[in-house]
Order: structure tokens, then C-alpha cells, then sequence
């Protein structure tokens, strides 16, 4: 850890990698809603459905390791244990027992609207305080509203099919 690196973030650093942990979990969990929901997703437009939520599982993963990245540089642990994915997630997980397209396409939308309320929040705490976790939360978030807005391209096309 760079100690420069640490001492120009003003704000408290272990509230902040608190809840970048809790932004870790958020990321897997909708990692794998994903990852499992392009498998076992049925409807028409499958195969266009199934190319997105791919797209947005590889998307998760990376903002998972760009939290974690961020979480080593200011000093903190990263969460080493999945159970803690649950006990620290703000926006859950919602399994994908209705294989339909709507169904999932609406968990999804519903998880990254939690994503970007969150994110948001953070940007806000960190705003003047922290420019380097600003800058990956807005990169970050930035996905997100493009994640939401494409689900809902889906939907709308899947209404009227
Ligand atoms: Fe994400
Ligand atoms: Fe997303
Ligand atoms: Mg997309």
C-alpha cells in the first residue's frame, strides 16, 4: 500500500472500504444472475437475450476486479469468503426460477436500478474526498445505467412482439 496514495483520501478509509466491499458483493451476485440466467433463460428472441446478459456477466466480473483492486490499494481486505456476499450485498440476489425472457429480463433491470442507486450514493460520499474511487465508481456506474437501458430495450421489443 502507497502511503501518499492513502493520505490524499479524505475521508475515513475503513468506512470506505466497507462499502466498496459491500459494492464486491453486489458485483458477484449479479455476476452470476447473469452467468446462470443466459443458461437457463426460454423465449422468443433467446439468442439475442442470451449474447446480453453474457455481455453483462463479463461486465460484473471485471467491475468486481476493478473494486477489488481499488479495496487493495487503500489498505483493506477484499471479501475472501462467498457466505459474506450475502451478508454484505445492498442489492441481493434474485434467482432466475421463471426461465421466461420477461421474468429475467425484469429481475435484472430491477438488480442493476439497485446498482445505480447505489453507485450513486458512493459517487456522492466520494465526490472531493476521494477523485481515484470516484473516478472507477463512475466508470463503473456509467456500465450500469448502459446495463439497465439495454434490459429495457429487450423488454420493450419483447411487449411487442
Ligand atoms: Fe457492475
Ligand atoms: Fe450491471
Ligand atoms: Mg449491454
Amino acid at each position: 500500500m502507497g502511503i501518499k496514495g492513502r493520505e490524499i483520501v479524505d475521508m475515513d478509509v475503513n468506512g470506505l472500504v466497507n462499502l466498496l466491499n459491500k459494492a464486491l458483493a453486489d458485483e458477484w451476485l449479479a455476476y452470476y444472475q447473469y452467468w446462470i440466467g443466459a443458461r437457463v433463460v426460454k423465449g422468443p428472441m433467446r439468442g439475442a437475450v442470451v449474447v446480453e446478459l453474457e455481455e453483462h456477466a463479463g461486465d460484473e466480473l471485471r467491475h468486481a476486479g476493478m473494486l477489488v483492486d481499488r479495496i487493495m490499494q487503500l489498505g483493506g481486505t477484499p471479501i475472501l469468503k462467498p457466505e459474506d456476499w450475502y451478508k454484505l450485498t445492498n442489492c441481493g440476489y434474485d434467482a432466475p426460477e421463471d426461465p421466461s425472457i420477461e421474468s429475467i429480463l425484469k429481475q435484472n433491470i430491477k438488480g442493476e436500478q439497485c446498482a445505480i442507486d447505489a453507485y450513486n450514493n458512493l459517487l456522492k460520499l466520494t465526490m472531493h474526498k476521494d477523485l481515484i474511487t470516484y473516478n472507477i465508481i463512475l466508470e463503473i456506474v456509467r456500465d450500469e445505467v448502459e446495463h439497465e437501458d439495454d434490459l429495457q430495450t429487450l423488454l420493450d421489443d419483447l411487449e411487442m412482439h
